[in-house]
């Protein structure tokens, strides 16, 4: 989503996109250095754009810009003895700042919408929900019969150029010892509120309805200005227009701390989906993540929840063989995971300079087993949730809205 923001400002300030990278003067390469793997990537790519430079020896050098959290996670990178220059996730003006673009006028560092042609150029797991929707949309209208939760469910899994994505900040109020995106981000820093209200309208004005709210924690939007993310919903939510809002992180933490008020707020059937990372079922382990809230409590909200707004999707996050993780312990993550709709489940990885790097990992073996025994699990809940929605098309149950 923010190289759809780098791409908007570019195409703006009059900048083409080429097909090739041996055809471009300016690589841009956005970086994630949440995990190991992906900061293995991140170096090859960088290496690669260095290694086009050395090849064309006469021409002029190509200008390697490098963006996202991998040069401020992994803190021996050498982009500096490379001569590289790089600007934290999303800072579109430190970005026109290196293009020497700060004193034109560009568009305004917003993401309206993702492009089809970059999306059609991405791996499976981005396109594939998209065909199956298309495939579900179709079986619908010859049977008949509609289920607004399966949509909200591919729409949320779904990276596709209808949604209008609103980013309403960055930064976090947690310390978790395993997180590589505190290191890169820091504390919140939330967008003014009439900034996002705007935005939203101007995308309804544009004919989008689904709104998806970024940030790497939603919940936490507001502490920084006085305010709050029930606050936010609130005014979002009064906006008189049919819409789908989709929230993509709500730490449960932030959830337990505004229960009173965000309860009301969720009762609105045009919030459709909401993720909220419980990260393990046990309550001993989360201590260790660093995270603070108490799991019952959270399962608790949960069904309330479910009891207020039955269409909503409620979808999850966790971390299996987190060092020390037990048997047990893996084994409560597994039970508590029939709370939810989706799950996605990701092994412990290691990462440099967090507080759980630290920590003796688990074996390899153990690993490995409770990631397949993890997926597996998270396979079911994918299925029953798609019977129980095969049993809402039954009863013809259809958000007004869809
Ligand atoms: S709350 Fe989320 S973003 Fe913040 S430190 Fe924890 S896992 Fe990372």
């Amino acid at each position: 989503m923010e190289s759809a923001t780098y791409r908007a400002v570019l195409d703006e300030s009059g900048f083409q996109k080429v097909d090739q990278p041996e055809a471009a003067d300016i690589l841009i390469m956005n970086t994630c250095g949440c995990l190991e793997t992906l900061q293995e990537k991140a170096r090859q790519a960088i290496q690669k754009g260095v290694g086009l430079n050395a090849k064309q020896e006469s021409k002029q050098a190509k200008k390697i810009i490098v963006a996202g959290c991998y040069p401020l996670i992994d803190k021996g990178n050498n982009l500096a003895e490379l001569g590289i220059e790089f600007f934290p996730p999303g800072e579109v003006e430190e970005l026109k700042k290196i293009l020497g673009l700060s004193e034109q006028k560009t568009a305004s560092p917003e993401i309206h919408s993702l492009y089809s042609d970059d999306l059609n150029n991405q791996p499976g797991f981005v396109t594939k929900p998209v065909k199956f929707y298309q495939q579900l949309k179709k079986i619908e209208n010859k049977i008949g019969l509609r289920s607004p939760k399966l949509h909200t469910f591919f729409k949320s899994i779904m990276m596709t150029s209808e949604f209008h994505y609103v980013v309403v900040g960055k930064g976090c109020m947690g310390n978790c010892t395993f997180c590589g995106i505190k290191l890169a981000i820091g504390n919140p820093a939330s967008r003014p509120l009439n900034e996002i209200i705007n935005n939203i309208r101007k995308g309804i004005v544009n004919g989008k309805k689904d709104i998806w709210l970024v940030s790497d924690d939603v919940g936490c939007w507001g502490q920084d200005l006085g305010s709050n993310s029930a606050e936010l919903l609130k005014q979002i939510l009064l906006i008189p227009s049919p819409m789908n809002l989709v929230i993509n992180y709500f730490e449960p933490e932030m959830l337990l701390e505004q229960k009173a008020r965000l309860l009301n707020i969720f009762r609105d059937p045009r919030l459709i989906q909401i993720c909220l990372p419980l990260q393990t079922g046990s309550q001993a382990l989360l201590k260790k993540m660093g995270r603070h809230y108490d799991i019952a409590e959270v399962l608790e909200t949960i069904l309330e929840i479910r009891k207020l707004n039955p269409l909503l999707v409620i979808k999850t996050q966790y971390i299996v063989s987190f060092p020390t993780e037990t048997w047990r312990e893996f084994f409560l993550t597994l039970w508590s995971m029939r709370f939810f709709d989706g799950v996605g489940v990701n092994v412990y990885a290691r990462l440099k300079y967090t507080p759980a790097y630290r920590l003796k990992p688990n074996p390899q073996w153990v690993d490995r087993t409770r990631g397949v025994i993890a997926k597996a699990f998270a396979t079911l809940i994918h299925l029953r949730f798609v019977a129980r929605c095969m049993f809402q098309w039954q009863k013809g149950i259809v958000r007004e809205s869809e």
